[in-house]
């Protein structure tokens, strides 16, 4: 396989992550088609985070340093991984990425993000910005001094990053309404 021998050459057959010279293999530093090389102690751990040690990962604070752009995005998605060890937000804060590695190593973080919580009314309906609701029961709104009767269509809903809460607009007021007293219509 090409790709390798060009990769082990880049790296003088060394694992780009921690140095180690034996059972080398490449690695896809996703989503981009290009890849690393790696030992076989780093490789699993890049594929499930769950099992990082972050000791062997302390080889960090030199590769990070490399000007391989591949290596610089597995570096910086590792150290985040491991922030909660303290030493790894030290490295992060100095590993200056451009913006387009930057974007390349939160790029997978992004997708796993998507899975917001959808907003549901009381029937569990799932609610988007700009759907009508009715409101199922007499409500007080804190702070506006009146209460949004139950039967009041509210119009153009919009969601907020809360899925128990939308926001629309009452009497003329835009007010927070809970979900769960509400109605898709
Ligand atoms: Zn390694």
């Amino acid at each position: 396989m090409k790709i390798k021998e060009e990769l082990l050459q880049r790296s003088s057959n060394k694992c780009e992550i921690c140095g180690n010279e034996e059972n080398l293999d490449i690695y896809k530093v996703e989503p981009k088609d290009e890849y690393i090389v790696v030992c076989d102690i780093c490789k699993p751990q890049l594929e499930n985070p769950d099992i990082i040690d972050p000791n062997h990962f302390r080889c960090l604070n030199e590769s990070m340093w490399s000007e391989v752009p591949a290596i610089q995005v597995v570096a910086y998605r590792l150290l985040s991984q491991m922030q909660e060890e303290g030493w790894p937000r030290d490295l992060l804060d100095m590993l200056y990425l451009d913006d387009e590695t930057k974007e390349w190593a939160e790029s997978l973080s992004a997708t796993e993000d998507d899975e917001t919580i959808p907003t549901k009314d009381s029937n569990g309906t799932i609610l988007n910005s700009g759907d009508s609701v009715t409101i199922i029961k007499d409500l007080e709104v804190k702070g506006a001094g009146f209460t949004a009767k139950r039967g009041t269509v509210v119009k153009n809903i919009v969601l907020t990053d809360n899925p128990e809460q939308i926001e629309g607009r009452v009497n003329g007021t835009r007010i927070v309404l809970l979900s769960k007293f509400l109605k898709k219509v």
